[in-house]
C-alpha cells in the first residue's frame, strides 16, 4: 500500500510519528503535514496567502513534507502537486485530544481525512482522548493497524471515512459507534490584560446531550476504541423528506 499521512498537530508531534511507524508495517508511507500546530482549524483552507512545502526530517528520522497551511491544505496539495501517485489510503493523526462527539466538527485531524474522501481516497482519522504529548499511544496504534487492515481488506463505502478515537494505554477492543450529540458549556474564561482590558480564553466543559450504547462517548467511557463512519454530506435527509411535503 502507498499511504499518505497528515495531522493537525504538526509534523513534529508524537502522534504522527506513532501513526507513521504503524502505517509503515503496511507499505510505503508519505507524510505531508502542517509545519505548526493547527488544532481546531476544522476544514479551513488557505486562500489569501501562498503555501510553502519544505522537505524535513521527523524526529524518528523519517522523511516528511512540512506545509505552511491547514490539514485540508496538506491533503489537497499532496494530491495535486506533491505526490506523483494516487495513495491507496490517507491517514490523519494520531491527534493529541479527543475528536469524538461535537469535537468532530472542529477537528483539523478529521478534516484532513474528510478532504481525502472528497478527493476520492479511503481515509481514517485517529485520535487519542488523552491530550498529553506523553500519552501512551500503543492502543491507538493497535486500533489504527486493525482499521488499516480492515480498509485494505474490505474497502469503505464511497465518501465514508472512519473517525477513530481511543483512550491512552493498551487497546481493550474496538466498537462501531455513532457520533454523540454533544456541546461545550461555560466556554470562555475572562481575564484582565496588563492594560486593564478584558480578554477571553476558550475552555469549556464537554456536555453530552445524548444516550445509548452505540455512542462514541459511551464506548470510550467503557475503555473501548470508538470507530464512527462519517461523511461530509451535511444534508439532513430525514428533515428533507419531511420538509418536502410543504413545497414553496
Ligand atoms: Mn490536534
Amino acid at each position: 500500500m502507498r499511504i499518505l499521512i497528515c495531522n493537525d498537530d504538526g509534523y513534529y508531534s508524537n502522534g504522527i510519528l506513532a501513526l507513521a511507524e504503524t502505517a509503515a508495517r503496511f507499505g510505503e508511507v508519505h507524510v505531508v503535514a502542517p509545519d505548526r500546530q493547527q488544532s481546531a482549524v476544522g476544514h479551513a483552507i488557505t486562500v489569501t496567502q501562498p503555501l510553502r512545502a519544505d522537505h524535513v526530517l521527523m524526529r524518528n528520522g523519517m522523511q516528511a513534507t512540512a506545509v505552511s497551511g491547514t490539514p485540508a491544505d496538506c491533503v489537497k496539495l499532496a494530491h495535486d502537486k506533491l505526490l506523483d501517485f494516487k495513495p491507496d489510503l490517507v491517514l490523519s493523526g494520531i491527534n493529541h485530544g479527543s475528536n469524538a462527539g461535537v469535537n468532530t466538527i472542529y477537528s483539523g485531524t478529521v478534516s484532513a481525512a474528510t478532504e481525502a474522501t472528497i478527493l476520492g481516497y479511503p481515509a481514517i482519522a485517529v485520535s487519542c482522548t488523552e491530550f498529553s504529548e506523553k500519552a501512551d499511544l500503543s492502543g491507538c496504534c493497535d486500533a489504527a493497524a486493525k482499521a488499516i487492515a480492515f480498509v485494505r481488506d474490505h474497502g469503505l463505502p464511497p465518501s465514508v471515512l472512519l473517525n477513530i478515537n481511543a483512550p491512552a494505554g493498551p487497546l481493550k477492543g474496538m466498537k462501531w459507534t455513532r457520533q454523540a450529540n454533544s456541546r461545550y458549556v461555560e466556554e470562555f474564561e475572562q481575564r484582565t490584560d496588563p492594560y486593564n482590558r478584558p480578554y477571553y480564553w476558550i475552555t469549556g466543559k464537554f456536555e453530552l446531550r445524548d444516550e445509548g450504547e452505540d455512542l462514541d462517548i459511551t464506548a470510550l467511557q467503557a475503555g473501548y476504541a470508538a470507530v464512527t463512519p462519517i461523511h461530509y454530506d451535511l444534508t439532513n435527509h430525514q428533515a428533507l423528506e419531511t420538509l418536502r411535503r410543504n413545497p414553496f
